[in-house]
């Protein structure tokens, strides 16, 4: 996987090596398969396990970017969005010379499935609300809201690991996914504790929540304004979120910040310099 710079307007897009640079925008039209994780397809084209590199990229206020992979899969890593964050740190950000472009809410949009809720709500910033219930001893009930700026993306959300048992790998590995997954790559889960502890936040849990749903919202294809609330919600919601989103322009307007609220906010459009994890 490499990660390039690109110009204003092209907004986060995979390109496939092994396929002569086929590419595939981060955008909700090309979302495929969602399940344990969150699959894009153009044209039979695969890229999987898209939403950690996403979230790094949303977390850090980049717009533009090109990542190059020659398979179908995003490395997993340690599970967290924590090494691709460190890659783009060391690549370097740079402005780039155009406001950016938000979502902003205008009205509310609440979305149930059974027990899982998601919602988004009108906000002059982008903050993120979510709640577990998972039967495990250790986990039960989390609610964590944060808000997405300052820096707290950093500290708070991006070295949450994805967490899993026995069971889901297996079921994981059954689907093609997680080929190169071992132990260092997520929390697993036992009966009553955790095989390869000790967990980075109490409640790491949660936290990782929030780092999935970031990185779903990316397919909106602009920073989003607005507080997103989810209860038990997962990538099937928070896809289903996005699309109906785009569909209903009535919920929101496109709106840019002026030149000076730009640079006093760091809204202006900023893309990756290029770095390369191997
Ligand atoms: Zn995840």
């Amino acid at each position: 996987m490499r990660i390039l710079p690109a110009p204003p307007g092209t907004g986060l897009v995979f390109r496939r090596t092994d396929l002569d640079g086929f590419e595939v925008e981060a955008i909700s039209r090309n979302v495929a398969r969602v399940s344990y994780a969150t699959s894009l397809m153009k044209k039979g084209v695969l890229i999987s396990t898209t939403e950690h590199v996403l979230s790094a990229f949303v977390g850090m206020g980049i717009d533009n970017a090109i990542v190059e992979l020659d398979n179908l899969e995003l490395p997993i890593l340690d599970g967290s969005a924590q090494p691709f964050v460190e890659m783009i740190q060391k690549a370097g950000i740079r402005s780039q010379r155009r406001p950016r472009k938000y979502l902003k809410i205008r009205r509310e949009l609440e979305m149930r499935e059974g027990n899982k809720f998601i919602a988004v709500y009108p906000a002059d910033c982008y903050s993120v609300s979510y709640a577990i219930n998972f039967p495990h001893p250790l986990i039960g009930k989390e609610t964590l809201q944060v808000k997405l700026s300052n820096g707290s993306y950093l500290r708070n959300i991006a070295p949450a690991r994805t967490f899993g048992s026995r069971e889901d790998e297996r079921a994981m590995r059954n689907m093609g996914l997680i080929r190169g997954a071992a132990r260092e790559n997520c929390i697993v889960l036992t009966r009553d504790g955790i095989e390869n502890g000790p967990l980075r936040f109490s409640d790491e849990f949660v936290r990782h929540k929030i780092l999935d749903l970031v990185g779903d919202l990316a397919l909106l294809g602009k920073q989003i304004l607005g507080n997103v609330v989810a209860d038990r919600a997962g990538h099937a919601l928070h896809t289903a979120l996005v699309s109906r989103l785009l569909r209903d322009k009535s919920l929101w307007d496109e709106v840019t910040v002026s030149q000076d609220e730009a640079e006093d906010s760091d809204a202006i459009s900023s893309q990756a310099a290029a770095g390369s994890f191997l």
